[in-house]
């Protein structure tokens, strides 16, 4: 049996080889063949104009990210909110919704210190908790910022985000920074000259980074290749929910995959909607937890009527659409769908974030 195994394959080796060598070689098969992992080397695909002008595009922002810093990043006038670590968890969520934020830098005042970023993982976090444990729920109203890492430490996820950056390191150290540690967000932190003690200056987002990118690198134009092309985004192993899903699966889901949103979809893979790591604040607003209880499709009908809405696009485009829309409009993923409208992959800014920076640059 094995003797005719080896009879069988070797004809098929000798045939891959013959159509990879150039013509002008003859075709053989040597003893090294066989030590070469079962996989014939392939020369290299020789680049088309297309790909030259998309790794040009890349190099392009890639060398704009280096001379500029975050300063740059910042407007002219802007506002900052902090929290004490002593504000009460309930007031922190109003004053986050009142002033239409989803995060927020902490300031330690008893040792005058920054304490990280707070995030809507950390509501999630005292959402989880309170989940396992309802008959702390009582508590809840008590319950300060200062806390969080204790419930941090009682669920075994990680802690507050601390990294930052300085604003005068490059934009590309920031955005490096925010890739290594997987956050979406980066405050960018300065050190006082008289009390040498560090300073929130502000706090960049994945967002604010790409739209810098989009508006002031037109070369941004060259990124031609459709989606299909690139390996940027993620198309199996989706996490999906319908409307009848109850939301705190979809929150549960959220956690165990470190993703920001789980797309809405029907039986036939249509999307309906998206549900987004953000819209747990509205959920939890005032301190009241019971909208929890809510289906995903319910839950969604208590977002804000300025939500910006769902953006998609399909594998045909290309990332100058992409960073296009980013220009323009106020995006933070795009859903992929295919031409009937069905669930096909999900393209978020981490990805575009990511595939801008990192794109060959092992070979660079
Ligand atoms: P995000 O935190 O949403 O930027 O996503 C982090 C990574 O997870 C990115 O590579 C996304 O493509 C991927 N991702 C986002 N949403 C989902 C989802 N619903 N199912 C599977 N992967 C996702």
């Amino acid at each position: 049996m094995s003797g005719a195994d080896t009879a069988d394959s070797t004809p098929a080796l000798a045939g891959a080889l013959a159509s990879d060598v150039p013509h002008d070689r003859p075709a053989f098969v040597t003893p090294r063949t066989y030590l070469e992992q079962g996989r014939p080397v392939m020369p290299p695909r020789a680049l088309t104009a297309v790909d030259r002008e998309q790794l040009d595009g890349l190099r392009t922002i890639r060398a704009f990210l280096k001379v500029r810093t975050s300063y740059d990043v910042l407007p002219l006038s802007f506002r900052l909110i902090i929290f004490d670590t002593a504000l009460l968890v309930k007031k922190s969520l109003n004053i986050l919704i009142q002033n239409g934020i989803v995060s927020a830098p902490l300031w330690d005042s008893k040792t005058s210190t920054f304490a990280g970023l707070l995030t809507t993982s950390d509501y999630i976090n005292v959402i989880q908790y309170y989940w396992q444990q309802p008959e702390k729920l009582a508590q809840i109203d008590q319950f300060r910022l200062n806390s969080l890492r204790d419930i941090e430490r009682h669920l075994g996820v990680n802690p507050i985000e601390t990294i930052s950056v300085h604003p005068e390191r490059p934009l590309y150290e920031a955005c490096r920074k925010m890739l290594q540690s997987r956050a979406r967000r980066i405050p960018i932190i300065d050190i006082d000259d008289e009390t040498h003690r560090a300073m929130v200056v502000s706090v960049i987002t994945q967002y604010r980074l790409l739209k810098f990118i989009a508006v002031n690198v037109k070369e941004t134009q060259m990124l031609r290749k459709p989606l299909r092309d690139l390996n940027v985004g993620t198309y199996s192993g989706l996490a999906t929910a319908s409307m009848d899903t109850p939301v705190m699966d979809v929150i549960h889901m959220l956690v165990k995959k470190s993703i920001s949103s789980v797309p809405i979809v029907d039986q036939d893979g249509i999307v309906l909607n998206v549900f987004e790591a953000v819209d747990v604040i509205t959920l939890i607003k005032g301190g009241v937890y019971d909208d929890l209880n809510l289906s995903v499709g319910d839950a969604l009908l208590k977002r804000s009527d300025d939500f910006p809405g769902i953006y998609t696009c399909s594998v045909q485009d290309a990332l100058a659409t992409v960073y296009d829309t980013i220009r323009r409009s106020r995006v933070h993923r795009f859903i992929v769908l295919d031409d009937e409208g069905k669930l096909k992959g999900v393209l978020t800014l981490s990805d575009i974030l990511e595939y801008t920076l990192l794109e060959g640059e092992e070979n660079e």
